[in-house]
């Protein structure tokens, strides 16, 4: 039987990059999956692929940033599932801004997609994990600060260091009722994001590449699968005694 049948899986900002592998992996590995983006038709894209491969997924547009978004996201997967069984906080934009350069709106966006937005989809996935005395919940955050980033990552340092103390007191709070609620912090995953960033920095993807694998231990760029593979380890039951814990992805100490 494949690890996670029955359980119904949330993942955030799942239409590309690393919250698709996400996405992918889990329906793998037999979860009914539901695909959350801001952008309706690149997560229905994947769905419909999981769906022909009979994979039991469904795509809903949210923005996590807004309230009334999840709320309407979670009544809309409870009609449909029952129920969020596993959360997977994937959604994020980053900043590449330096701090004397920094407008009101910069501030506001980065927090509250990173860290509101993890923020707002637990809230609401608790409620029913409480009840029924079993959840898994994955809060996708960034090395804080960034490892081998740049000096321009002030604002996003901040929110993704926010994601990490907020993982490791929800641990605390949810850990009675058998939540495990645990963080992965990638460093230089290979995706749009990547590239945008290489792009804000005024240098081509190649070159940014080449410098960020010199600076790794094993001397190759992280892919989507490598976060999605330790997203799969922390929501099985091979994990069970792991919580509050935020773990760095990054093929280096
Ligand atoms: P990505 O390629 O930019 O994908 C992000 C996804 O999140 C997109 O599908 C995007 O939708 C969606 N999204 C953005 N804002 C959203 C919102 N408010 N509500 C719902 N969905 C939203 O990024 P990625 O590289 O896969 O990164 C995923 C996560 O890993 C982020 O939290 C990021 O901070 C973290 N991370 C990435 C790296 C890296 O090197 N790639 C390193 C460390 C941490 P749209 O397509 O509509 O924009």
């Amino acid at each position: 039987m494949p690890k996670l049948d029955g359980k119904v899986a949330l993942v955030t900002g799942a239409g590309r990059g690393i919250g698709k592998a996400i996405a992918v992996r889990l329906a793998a590995d037999g979860a009914r999956v539901v695909l959350c983006d801001k952008d309706l038709a690149f997560a229905e894209h994947v769905a419909d692929k999981l769906r022909k491969t009979r994979y039991d997924a469904i795509a809903v547009r949210a923005d996590v940033s807004v309230w009334q978004d999840v709320e309407t996201l979670f009544i809309e997967v409870s009609r449909v599932f029952g129920g969020v069984d596993i959360l997977v906080n994937n959604a994020g934009i980053r900043q590449d801004i330096s701090l004397h350069k920094v407008a009101e709106q910069d501030w506001d966006s980065i927090i509250s997609v990173q860290t509101k937005g993890c923020i707002n989809c637990c809230r609401l996935a608790q409620a029913h994990m409480v009840t029924q005395k079993w959840g898994k919940i994955v809060n996708i955050s960034s090395p804080v600060p960034a490892v081998l980033g740049e000096k321009t990552q002030s604002l996003y340092a901040a929110a993704n260091a926010a994601i990490d103390g907020f993982t490791k007191a929800l641990a605390l709070e949810l850990g009675p009722f058998n939540i495990n609620v645990n963080g992965i912090a990638p460093d230089y995953i290979d995706t749009e994001m990547l590239r945008d960033t290489a792009k804000q920095q005024g240098m081509y993807i190649d070159d940014f590449r080449k410098i960020a694998v010199s600076q790794i231990a094993l001397k190759r760029m992280g892919d989507s699968d490598d976060i999605a593979g330790v997203v799969s380890f922390l929501v099985s039951e091979d994990a069970s005694f792991i919580t509050g814990q935020v773990i760095q992805v990054k093929g280096g100490p």
